[in-house]
């Protein structure tokens, strides 16, 4: 139990901690729940009150909290050693787990750069693939295509290659320019009226196709989420497009950065996304996931090509001068391997099928509430739009918070949820039992009906 009591705590909360993507002026208004423990899928508050942790603590979770087999791995390593540098020395963890990586993630990557959050992950990848392109003497590819509506993170460079005007806009001037490529189905770009149709799809890739060409000879590289992209409002690309991306990446000489960040670790009922398309990306971005929601760790993925074009003689400057201090943190590589470990003992992904039918069912009767535009799936995760009007599909305005009030309600039936604008949010723990899920979706269709349908 905590030393404080809950009035104690949440008073230090509202006076000394600035949260992440909050006004901090409502937060002040309304006393936090306080989260002391956690219990496979439940969060359990100060209280005692519990509840289902819907969005896998901002799609982190894989095995539970609190999972004693990881518990334990913890505890051993932290007797053995808590940290040492990867500048000058190797340890046993980050050797072990960057090998289990190179044997699980899509053949031909085979090299992992370490660093400790997703916004990291990606913009190593970025300055990975331009001192790549500078390497081999393609001086002028230095630019990257980026997609509408995607999200890599929020360091600067991470945000450069971001498409979401509502969180970023503020910082325009400070990042480096892109050539921003439509995404299919994100309602947000002015390509096609039909947002969500297959002409959508064939159009964001026809004009996706016109700018490689244009730009071939300027772009080292290209950043996408495979299959979903996740802070976009869990939007689901077309069958197929992945795929084709990785070929015109190709044809043009471009490398491909996939940040499997958020889809990494199982979510879409692969290991890894881009397995689903048989896609090897050039580089690949992987975090969240990666402790099972333990721990702080990225890794950098890339492939023998990527690796040898740093390859020099020390005066030749062909080295990789980035790192960062916690690089390669022995407790977090031990708690990726004991997770890893789980993956097999518990064989989690054999056991999502069941459970990704199930959310389907799910979802799709939702779609029936008259406030329900459209719901999406990819696997273990999932999306709720709710509109104002579903005739015209007029979306509610972001200002009226539609989602937030429906994930605050959902507090009061035992959930935790997170909402993406107007966008409802299902990404429990990967372990999660049916009964837990039918739990999670009942409270969720309980909690829209309420607020959208009062
Ligand atoms: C969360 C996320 C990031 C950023 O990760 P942080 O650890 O928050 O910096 C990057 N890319 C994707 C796809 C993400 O979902």
């Amino acid at each position: 139990m905590p030393d404080l009591d809950t009035k104690t705590l949440q008073e230090y909360d509202r006076k000394y901690v600035w949260h992440p993507f909050t006004q901090m002026r409502d937060w002040e208004a309304e006393p936090p729940v306080v989260i002391t423990r956690g219990e496979g899928c439940y969060l359990v508050d100060s209280d005692g009150n519990r509840y289902l942790d819907g969005v896998a603590s901002i799609w982190t979770n894989v095995h539970g909290h609190c999972r004693r087999e990881i518990n334990d791995a913890i505890k051993a390593q932290v007797d053995r050693i808590e940290h040492s540098t990867q500048l000058g020395l190797a340890n046993d963890q980050a050797a072990i787990l960057a090998k289990r990586l190179v044997e699980i993630a899509p053949a031909g990557l085979c090299k992992v750069f370490y660093s400790d959050n997703g916004s990291t992950a990606v913009e190593i990848g970025i300055k990975m693939a331009f001192q790549y392109q500078q390497h081999r003497g393609a001086t002028r590819k230095t630019k990257f295509i980026s997609f509408v509506n995607a999200y890599h993170g929020d360091t600067i460079g991470a945000v450069s290659v971001g498409g979401i005007d509502l969180f970023h806009g503020v910082f325009r001037p400070l990042l480096f320019p892109t050539i921003l490529a439509p995404s299919p189905y994100c309602y947000r770009c002015e390509l096609c009226p039909e947002q969500d149709s297959d002409m959508c799809g064939r159009l964001c890739l026809a004009e996706l196709e016109r700018l490689m060409a244009a730009h071939a000879d300027e772009t080292a590289g290209l950043v996408i989420e495979p299959l979903v992209q996740g802070a976009g409002g869990m939007i689901v690309h077309p069958p197929g497009f992945l795929k084709r991306v990785r070929e015109l990446c190709d044809r043009h000489d471009i490398l491909m950065i996939a940040d499997e960040v958020a889809v990494g670790f199982g979510r879409t009922g692969t290991m890894f996304a881009c397995q689903q398309e048989g896609v090897t990306p050039d580089i690949m971005a992987l975090s969240k996931g990666i402790t099972a929601g333990y721990l702080p760790l990225a890794a950098t993925m890339a492939t023998q090509k990527v690796y040898d074009a740093f390859l020099g003689d020390y005066r030749e400057l062909k080295t990789f001068f980035h790192g960062h201090t916690f690089t390669g943190n022995p407790i977090a590589c031990a708690t990726a391997l004991a997770s890893l470990d789980l993956f097999e003992t518990d064989r989690l992904l054999d056991s999502l099928p069941p459970k990704i039918d199930y959310l389907r069912a799910r979802l799709t009767a939702l779609e029936e509430l008259s406030h329900v535009g459209n719901v999406r799936q990819c696997g273990m995760l999932g999306g709720i739009e709710l509109v104002r009007n579903k005739a015209d599909k007029k979306p509610y305005p972001w200002e009226e918070r539609v989602g937030m009030r429906v994930c605050q309600e959902a507090k009061k039936h035992g959930l935790f949820l997170r909402p993406l604008g107007n966008t409802i949010v299902v990404f429990p723990p990967l372990v999660i039992t049916l009964d837990e899920l039918k739990f999670l979706m009942d409270g969720i269709e309980t909690s829209i009906r309420a607020v959208t349908d009062p």
